[in-house]
């Protein structure tokens, strides 16, 4: 099976802060499958570490004030084009992420709040018919997973 992963899950130093949110059942995933690694936010072109982001009113601006709408949007169709590409069975990505979140995002508020709903490039996927998972979900998806 080809699944495309979000970078940090897999262990990469992408996130926002310079860490990274290494996950063992995409691990277990990375043993068993072919996987495919990729960081929107870092593909936008956007430094490691970088101020951290929240989509607000539908654009992704920066905790202090600065719109980054359009690399977080060429990230997404940089993935998107990936994943064209290579077809992947199935794309997991971190949970909450205003780039990779697949249920729920922040608010905007940068208060810690949550919303229903899709970080940019989830919904990118999600609408050109990729089968997109939250890694929280990942186990239900593939029995074996803890
Ligand atoms: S953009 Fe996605 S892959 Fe990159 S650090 Fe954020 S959650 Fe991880």
């Amino acid at each position: 099976m080809k699944i495309m992963v979000s970078a940090c899950l897999a262990g990469k130093n992408c996130k926002y802060n310079g860490g990274n949110n290494q996950n063992e059942n995409v691990l277990q995933l990375i043993a068993e499958h072919e996987v495919i690694t990729v960081c929107p936010e870092q593909m936008g072109g956007l430094p490691t570490p970088r101020i951290p982001s929240e989509i607000c009113n539908g654009v992704v601006m920066t905790k202090d004030g600065r719109n980054v709408d359009k690399e977080f949007r060429l990230g997404a169709a940089k993935c998107l084009e990936i994943a064209r590409r290579e077809r992947p069975d199935l794309i997991v990505l971190q949970s909450r992420s205003p780039s990779c979140g697949v249920k729920q995002r922040y608010d905007g508020t940068f208060s810690g709040a949550l919303l229903e709903g899709a970080g940019v490039t989830a919904q990118l996927l999600i609408k050109n018919g990729f089968q997109v998972v939250d890694v929280e979900d990942l186990s239900d998806f593939l029995p074996g997973l803890s």
